[in-house]
């Protein structure tokens, strides 16, 4: 632990961005302090096989490949807790504060990297077959539904792009919405009706998602929400796509937010916040993208954003 837990950058979180931030930041020969969360590894760690983070060519599971980003940082000395930050202190500037419990820690830099959780139906079956054959991410997963039926549910924009890519895999994508009316913008909406693998459900709530870990999912139980009426429906996977939640309560009344949640970078060439001394990388600043490896590259610049703002001001 560094003299009176002072550092000269701590980071928050420890998905790919905060521990490539820490890599970096580490290499740099900056005293570097990064707290993990209880639960470190972030949103890979209920990932199961990833094939499509560059340099793993016969793939890497979320958790094996969270552990090689964190040998990776403890071998370059980076000083990490696997406990969660409870405060934080930055609008009165550098040096910032930050608290877990009643222990604070100060920085001249902060990181923040706490990323985003992705909202799920809340469903005790959902949750058992997450991983086989339950996803949220069409991205990570779709390839795994090559020539399958797979339904889509939400009715946003993010709902109408994971339905369109699955298209480019699945044989069939069904996109269950609860209302007559999708949320999406017009030309994703357009883009989806045009598509002749995507069928719609309206007025349609998902009840249950049938299947084991052994058989994967085999079935959805629906309910329509205006007739009551509840059915089967055959589908070989399922896709939550009702939206992501940004990890930023922390950070409410200390640092500009958009209106929803994310945290704001008002030049997005850089990481900066509009906090000088904080930056941001990773899902928490990202609706967009949201990638292991576009968060890993936002956590690179973030490091090379600190290290370079800490010499312009030594200077
Ligand atoms: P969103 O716009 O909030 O849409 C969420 C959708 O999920 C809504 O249709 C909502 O239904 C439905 N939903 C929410 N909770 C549900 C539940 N418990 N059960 C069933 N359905 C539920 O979220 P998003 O689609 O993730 O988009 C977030 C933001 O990112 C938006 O501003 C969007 O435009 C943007 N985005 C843009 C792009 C792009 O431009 N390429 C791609 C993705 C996202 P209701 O409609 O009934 O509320």
């Amino acid at each position: 632990m560094a003299e009176n837990n002072e550092y000269q950058v701590i980071i928050i979180g420890s998905g790919p961005a905060g521990y490539t931030s820490a890599i970096y930041t580490a290499r740099a020969n900056l005293k570097v302090k990064l707290f993990e969360g209880y639960a470190s590894g972030g949103q890979l760690m209920i990932t199961t096989d990833v094939e499509n983070y560059p340099g793993f060519p016969e793939g890497v599971t979320g958790p094996e490949l969270m552990d090689l980003f964190r040998r990776q940082a403890e071998r370059f000395g980076v000083d990490m807790e696997a406990v969660d930050v409870t405060k934080v202190e930055l609008t009165e500037g550098s040096p910032f504060k930050v608290w877990v419990d009643d222990t604070v820690y100060k920085a001249d830099a902060v990181i923040i990297a706490t990323g985003a959780v992705a909202k799920w139906l809340g469903l005790p079956s959902e949750k058992a077959m997450q991983g086989f054959g339950v996803s949220a991410c069409a991205t990570c997963d779709g390839f795994f539904f090559t020539g399958k039926e797979v339904c889509v549910v939400g009715g946003g924009d993010t709902a109408l792009e994971e339905a369109t890519y699955l298209t480019r895999h699945c044989s069939k994508v069904t996109l269950i919405h609860r209302r007559d009316e999708l949320r999406g913008s017009k030309i994703m909406r357009q883009r989806a009706f045009n598509n002749e693998k995507i069928e719609f459900l309206w007025d349609t709530v998902v009840e249950e998602v049938m299947g084991t870990p052994d058989t994967g999912v085999t079935g959805l139980k629906v309910k329509n929400v205006k007739t009551g009426e509840i059915s089967d429906y055959k589908t070989d996977g399922l896709f939550i796509a009702i939206g992501h939640k940004p990890s930023t309560d922390l950070f409410v009344g200390q640092i500009d937010l958009d209106e929803t949640g994310y945290i704001h970078i008002p030049d997005t060439t850089t990481t900066a916040t509009n906090i000088d001394g904080v930056f941001a990388a990773g899902d928490v600043r990202d609706p967009k993208y949201r990638q292991a490896i576009s968060a890993a590259g936002m956590g690179c610049m973030a490091a090379i954003d600190v290290e370079r703002w800490l010499e312009t001001r030594n200077a």
